[in-house]
């Protein structure tokens, strides 16, 4: 169903086809299932405990007999939680070890595993829209790549993504599309919305989107902190807390679900930057969407975060949720500051985002807290080389995907931050074919 639950309700697989709501909502379950740790395999991969996880959610539905297939075929590399040697009960959860090294990998490849079992009506190749600060382009260029029949379409802000994020988006060719845009990220958002809803156009080029409040991108996330957090209650009988870097709440989100289904998950803190929208509901004020300002974690640059809704919806007393979680700003300088002293102090080499949530586990240490936290590392430090080997001084070694993607050639359009411009450039694509 919807969050404002004036659509029809409809199947995961339509909710999961659809992306968003038809009355603007965002999809969510009709109630959030429950689930005994005692269930899960204690020998299972994580995409064993994916597919036991999100049962509940497809009982019934079409995907359901082949949501094993479809768990391992998206979660085919790990989530460690990894135990960092110089900080006793501080653990990193790893999850930049897919093919475009961040967390959007998990979604992604979900979401693509997915929609190419799901059939369409139209015969016609489906245009995926999606916007992008950096790291979702990525990420769902590369679960739909050289998919048969799907085209996707990337726009991200031109200047406001890392060099390497750049070239990961440019670096595809055949059936993705990269626009450069002579905006900003809002600029990006609009545009793909407008397209979307542009009946006409639609009727041209069937289209669709991707974007971070696909329930086909947030269920599957649920999945690693469920994997991380039963592995640590077998082993030491306590609930594991996370600190979750967040920009539009989808990460954290899928924390929140796991641990409302009676997963053994303790305290969850969210991490934000600059941008204090968060910070700001949760210490008292209503809430109040702005625009964003541009920081170092970027992917984090959220003045609006789109899960909000989902969270009210999970949370309907506004004290009870002000009391079940915390939000804390960590501006530009502490983020310098926490990449420079663990990389001098520790050898230890965080991206950006990452930092965000050391810098506050850093704060919680310096406070007394003595509880294991489990700091999510949403993304490889290689891919933000730029903010980081300059602060560590030292290069940061390159994952194996990312290397190959950066040793080919890359290329994006450029296009004017225009609804028009964009129209033009979809219905120049119906033309060549
Ligand atoms: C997208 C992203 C985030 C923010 O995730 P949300 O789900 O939008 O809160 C944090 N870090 C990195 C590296 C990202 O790519």
């Amino acid at each position: 169903m919807s969050t404002r639950a004036s659509s029809p309700a409809v199947s995961i697989s339509q909710a999961i086809a659809a992306g968003l709501a038809p009355d603007g909502g965002l999809y969510v379950p009709e109630k959030l299932p429950t689930l005994d740790p005692a269930a899960f395999d204690p020998h299972g991969s994580l995409a064993h405990t994916a597919a036991t996880l999100l049962a509940p959610f497809f009982a019934g539905d079409a995907l359901a007999y082949e949501l094993p297939a479809i768990c391992a075929e998206a979660f085919t590399f790990d989530a460690p939680l990894r135990p960092l040697p110089a900080h006793p009960g501080t653990l990193m959860l790893e999850l930049f070890h897919g093919p475009t090294s961040a967390f959007k990998d998990f979604g992604a490849r979900f979401l693509a595993a997915c929609l190419r079992r799901l059939p369409r009506a139209d015969a016609r190749p489906l245009t995926i829209l999606v916007a992008t600060s950096g790291d979702t382009g990525a990420a769902v260029a590369a679960a739909f790549h050289r998919q048969p029949n799907v085209r996707v379409v990337i726009l991200y802000p031109d200047g406001l993504v890392s060099p390497r994020q750049a070239h990961q988006l440019g670096c595809f060719g055949d059936n993705i599309t990269a626009l450069r845009v002579a905006g900003r990220f809002d600029d990006c958002q609009r545009m793909v919305k407008v397209a979307l809803n542009d009946a006409a156009l639609q009727a041209e080029v069937p289209m669709s989107s991707a974007n971070s409040i696909s329930l086909g991108r947030l269920l599957p996330q649920m999945s690693y902190y469920a994997h991380a957090a039963l592995g640590w209650w077998r082993e030491h009988g306590t609930l594991l807390n996370f600190i979750v870097p967040t920009g539009n709440l989808g990460n954290a989100m899928a924390c929140l679900w796991a641990r409302e289904m009676g997963l053994p998950i303790g305290e969850v803190r969210l991490a934000c930057n600059a941008n204090a929208t968060l910070p700001d509901y949760f210490s008292g004020h209503d809430y109040q969407p702005r625009e964003a300002v541009a920081t170092l974690a970027n992917a984090m640059d959220v003045g609006a975060p789109s899960n909000f809704e989902r969270l009210r919806w999970t949370f309907p007393d506004e004290t009870k949720l002000r009391h079940l979680l915390h939000a804390h700003c960590v501006d530009d300088d502490s983020i310098r500051q926490t990449i420079t002293s663990h990389a001098h102090e520790h050898g230890e080499v965080f991206c950006p985002h990452t930092a965000t949530a050391m810098h506050e586990l850093d704060r919680l240490r310096a406070a007394g807290d003595a509880s294991a936290w489990a700091v999510v590392a949403t993304a490889h430090a290689a891919k933000f080389e730029s903010v980081v080997e300059p602060l560590t001084g030292r290069p940061v070694a390159i994952p194996t995907a990312l290397s190959a993607m950066l040793g080919r050639p890359a290329e994006a359009e450029s296009i004017a931050a225009s609804d028009k411009a964009l129209r033009a450039r979809l219905l120049l694509d119906r033309v060549e074919r």
